[in-house]
């Protein structure tokens, strides 16, 4: 399988949208965001279909013919396998956002640290990341598969386009698939760099100036997104308590995140 084969854009056939999925699903395995059956994936085909990964695959291991149709109630259109068991936090934002157009949601372990800790990606840390996904927020937990994972999310939807899901993963979405898987592997990549300052036991925030003429560099209040952000916290925001606690979390989660990575073929 070509992994260099997802364009931007939507302005695709059927098949092309179902071959690139399951490159995606791919992607996730390759790059270690999730194991065994984990993940999903869906992209918005039409007014009223969806394109779903189907439940209880490795995403890795996708054939098109695997995938499940879907309309925006979730009744099955085509397919002959089960959709996603998230499917109904699929369908929550493709409903209250318009302009998304396609759903990442996997289990990367340092993110997934991060939401187990129930600590949000807020802090303005890093350049290129505040120009897309300035603050990644940490939604409440909610039974995986179920429809309270899509009402947790329901306040952030509009405002975000990463969300951790406390004690289980994270979700991205975009208006194509390559964005949402971007944004991913910009979260996992965010939340390395956040542990790794944290182990420092330094970390040197950006200034409200730095953030802003960041932002004015790209001319946006806030890319993609639907209602203004929440700011990051910047080196003038006041000052968060460490505790000793928070650090030996962050060890444990560390040195569980390594083992699984040097796990990996
Ligand atoms: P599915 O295989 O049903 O999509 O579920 C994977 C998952 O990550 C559930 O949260
Ligand atoms: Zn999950």
């Amino acid at each position: 399988m070509n992994l260099q084969a997802i364009t931007p854009g939507m302005d695709k056939d059927e098949q092309e949208h179902r071959r690139e999925l399951c490159v995606a699903g791919a992607w996730l395995c390759e790059r270690a965001f999730v194991v065994a059956t984990d993940g999903n994936l869906s992209l918005r085909i039409g007014e009223n279909r969806v394109l779903t990964s189907p439940t209880g695959m490795s995403k890795g291991m996708l054939a098109p013919a695997d995938l499940v149709v879907t309309d925006l109630d979730g009744s099955r259109l085509e397919g002959h396998r089960a959709p996603s068991s998230e499917l109904q936090m699929h369908l929550a934002i493709y409903r209250r956002r318009p302009d998304i157009r396609a759903i990442c949601h996997a289990h990367p372990p340092v993110a997934t640290g991060f939401a187990a800790a129930g600590m949000a990606l807020d802090k303005a840390l890093l350049a290129e990341s505040i120009l897309d996904l300035e603050f990644i927020p940490v939604a409440p937990y909610a039974t995986p598969g179920t429809l309270d994972l899509a009402d947790s999310l329901r306040p952030l939807v509009t405002q975000y386009n990463a969300i951790l899901l406390a004690n289980h993963g994270v979700v991205t979405f975009g208006p194509d698939l390559l964005t949402a898987f971007f944004r991913m592997e910009t979260t996992e990549h965010i939340a390395r760099v956040t542990l790794v300052t944290e182990l420092l036991g330094h970390q040197v925030l950006l200034s409200n100036r730095d953030v802003e003429r960041l932002l004015a560099s790209r001319n946006r209040p806030c890319k993609g997104t639907a209602d203004a952000p929440t700011r990051a916290r910047t080196a003038e925001s006041p000052a968060e308590e460490e505790t000793p606690r928070d650090r030996r979390q962050l060890e444990v989660l560390l040195a569980e995140a390594l083992r699984s990575l040097n796990d990996r073929p």
